[in-house]
């Protein structure tokens, strides 16, 4: 079956009344013939059917055993983190998810769990990070926001070899583009804030486990704490993933030639975008995955914050908001932004410059966003280059 076709036909049709809309289940609990006998639901924490039919369409998307769905992408990676014990050691991207980062250093640091980083573009890296204690090796690929790419087969091994799980956020790329579960993966999770709804009206996340026994455990942490999606919220995330195939494909072609505009502009230093053959992983990106993705990032000549932020507030179409993946074109400024929460130096060296900025490339007409781009560039060309005000710093 072609993914177009799965994807559509994965969202089932109710079976009580053929409603081709799956029902907003829209109850707090479900009533009983006798104390235990029910039909499948008894209280909406612990199991809701809309809320259902979208954990089964994302298990189904990731080629996993188990979906579990929770009220935002953090939540979902909360519940993870929640396998773990005082102890255990995760080793994680270098260039991991702001909040995610704060989560792991701010949150569960202080429960005894040790984080280590690693640059996971070589699988080298994570083979020779990992010790007795580690039990979770944590990627984003393409990852956040200097899309840098990892070999997801290539770390399996690895994590196969030393009996520790692998959880993908695969956030980025989407069920539509790649497979973290196919490649060796235990674990993937979504903030399906992002693509997976795809219009930025929602905040949620999901956990896919390929193991329906981890699938199970991570049930339980869902249903004992309580983190769960609503049914509203199941409902829209479902209507997003209905177009996921077709957004995905535009996204790419979109933010392909919005990458190749950038990567020749006098005024633009560096471009990340797995699509491009300069990009260091362009060829594991291309074996990995169907498409590179909507997000584009770059750095400008002048590196400084004050021509960042001149050229985020320049443009007319690309809004300047956090998030990403929807229909309409955002744009950010990481350092003060997304990624304001990981220390300065911490920051740089995870190679987001003070002037990277990340453009979530949208479905409007492209040849509008390169022309928006390029009138931007125009108002920042008088800002005099100066030295980096935050230089002296880091020395
Ligand atoms: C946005 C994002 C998250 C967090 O998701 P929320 O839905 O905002 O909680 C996690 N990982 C990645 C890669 C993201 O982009």
């Amino acid at each position: 079956m072609s993914t177009a076709t799965e994807l559509i036909h994965s969202i089932p049709v109710d079976p009580l009344t053929g409603s081709i809309s799956v029902p907003i289940y829209q109850t707090s609990t479900f009533v009983q013939e006798a104390p235990g006998v029910n039909k499948g639901y008894d209280y909406a924490r612990s199991g809701n059917p809309t809320r259902t039919a979208l954990e089964d369409i994302i298990a189904k998307l990731e080629k996993g055993s188990t979906g579990i769905a929770f009220g935002s992408g953090l939540a979902a990676i909360d519940a993870v983190l929640k396998l773990l014990k005082s102890g255990d050691e995760i080793i994680a991207v270098d260039d991991i998810y702001g909040g995610a980062f704060r989560l792991f250093t701010q949150v569960y640091e202080k429960f005894g769990i040790t984080i280590t980083y690693a640059d996971s573009t070589d699988a080298e890296n994570i083979f020779n990070a990992i010790t007795p204690a580690t039990k979770l090796i944590w990627l984003e690929t393409p990852t956040n926001p200097t899309l840098k790419i990892s070999d997801i087969a290539a770390i399996a091994k690895i994590t196969k070899a030393h009996a520790c799980w692998l959880c993908v956020d695969n956030t980025f790329a989407s069920p539509a583009l790649q497979q973290p579960l196919t490649l060796g993966a235990d674990i993937v999770v979504h903030s399906a804030t992002k693509y997976l709804g795809g219009h930025s009206d929602l905040i949620a996340g999901l956990v896919v486990a390929k193991d329906p026994e981890l699938g199970a455990r991570i049930k339980f942490i869902q249903n004992a704490s309580g983190a769960i999606l609503s049914p509203f919220d199941s409902w829209l995330a479902i209507r997003g993933i209905e177009t996921l195939h077709l957004r995905l494909k535009q996204h790419c072609i979109n933010a392909q030639i919005v990458a190749e505009f950038l990567e020749t502009h006098p005024q633009v230093d560096k471009v990340f975008y797995p699509g491009l053959k300069t990009h260091h992983n362009h060829e594991i990106a291309q074996q990995q995955s169907k498409g590179f993705g909507g997000i584009v990032s770059f750095t400008l000549k002048n590196d400084t914050q004050e021509a960042a932020t001149a050229f985020v507030t320049s443009t007319e179409f690309f809004k300047l908001a956090e998030s990403l993946g929807g229909i309409k074109s955002l744009l950010c400024h990481p350092a003060q932004m997304t990624h304001k929460s990981i220390p300065t130096e911490r920051r740089r060296q995870g190679g987001v410059a003070d002037s990277l900025i990340r453009l979530s490339v949208g479905l409007e007409e492209v040849e509008d966003l390169v022309a928006d781009l390029e009138k931007a560039f125009r108002k920042i060309e008088s800002i005099e280059i100066k030295e980096n005000k935050f230089s002296n710093e880091i020395a």
